[in-house]
């Protein structure tokens, strides 16, 4: 299958579906996995200078590819890049590659406080300051102080965290591109109590999560109106559902889970059949959270 070459780390017809964490997906034309920051930059001047389409992965907690896979580069932060620099004053900087489990705790540790909700979210810090991924009611563009993007044609850009616009699972920079860095400003706390919050919000989650399920968390966002997509779609009678094998949790309908080797068409009927389902009984049109990667027909 896939082969290391050259200085770059790189693998070509990588299988998606071994990097995302819902285990569904075909190949990457080639996948990339940057060292350092000036890797990120010549991957992607070069890529820029071919031509070739440069794709952003973190951990693939957010994430469905099609099985047909996707063309042009995969770049992947988690492997390589995921330092911390830890200065007086409650400011940290963690790369993009950073897992926020990791994050949370070694700010626990260092006596930081702010990140506990964030611990149980299974994704990278530049993957969550991509889409602000957030839990119980903390966000994680609330805790960013800077941000530094490469953008696509490899150049370099600070930008202040107040220059984007952060709302409920979105963010806008008004520079596109890879977030390679991100500074933060956390307040002081003692350790002991902050590891009691992350102990309390992931028994939370494991009480009311499919924990350690196959899934990308949840497949569509909550409608403005302020209902819950969860029980909306557990009003529809979603819950349990299946389609091939990808199927709705029954702890939490929000939750697609894959129960064997699903394929993207069994998770995309899912979808389908439970954006319709609320249709019908809610008269809510859902919106997916859930990023699709590859040629979709809907
Ligand atoms: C069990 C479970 C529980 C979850 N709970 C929550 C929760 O409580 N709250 C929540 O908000 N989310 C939750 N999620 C969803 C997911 O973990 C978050 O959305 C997370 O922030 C995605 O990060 P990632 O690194 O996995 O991104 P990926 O899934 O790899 O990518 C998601 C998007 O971000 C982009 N991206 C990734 N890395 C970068 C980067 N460095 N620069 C620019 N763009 C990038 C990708 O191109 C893609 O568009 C959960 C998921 C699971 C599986």
């Amino acid at each position: 299958m896939g082969v290391t070459t050259g200085r770059v780390e790189e693998v070509y017809g990588a299988k998606l579906r071994d990097f995302t964490t819902v285990g569904i997906g075909g190949a990457a034309e080639r996948m990339v996995f940057p060292r350092s920051l000036s890797e990120v930059q010549e991957i992607l001047r070069s890529e820029r200078q071919i031509g070739r389409e440069v794709r952003f992965l973190g951990a693939g907690s957010n994430l469905l590819v099609n099985d047909g896979g996707v063309r042009g580069t995969v770049m992947c932060l988690k492997k390589n890049m995921g330092k911390m620099i830890f200065s007086p004053g409650g400011s940290v900087v963690a790369e993009g590659g950073t897992m926020l489990p990791r994050f949370a705790v070694l700010c626990a540790l260092s006596g930081l406080s702010g990140a506990e909700e964030l611990a149980g979210i299974p994704g990278t810090v530049g993957g969550a300051v991509s889409m602000n991924a957030g839990a119980y009611g903390r966000s994680i563009g609330e805790l960013a102080e800077w941000v530094e993007i490469v953008d696509t044609e490899g150049r370099l850009a600070r930008l202040e965290a107040r220059d984007i616009r952060f709302a409920y699972r979105e963010a806008d920079f008004p520079v596109r591109g890879i977030v390679s860095r991100v500074g933060f400003r956390l307040a002081f706390g003692p350790s002991d109590q902050a590891f009691d919050r992350i102990k309390t919000y992931n028994e939370k989650r494991r009480a009311s999560q499919p924990w350690g399920s196959r899934t990308f968390g949840s497949t569509f966002r909550n409608p403005r109106t302020g209902e819950k997509a969860a029980r909306l779609l557990e009003q529809a009678g979603m819950k349990g559902v299946r389609e091939g094998d990808a199927l709705f949790s029954e702890k939490h309908a929000n939750f697609l889970i894959n129960a064997g080797p699903a394929t993207a068409a069994d998770a995309l009927r899912l979808i389908e059949r439970g954006r319709k389902a609320v249709r019908a009984a809610a008269g809510v049109e859902l919106a997916l959270e859930v990023k699709l990667w590859g040629v979709f027909d809907a």
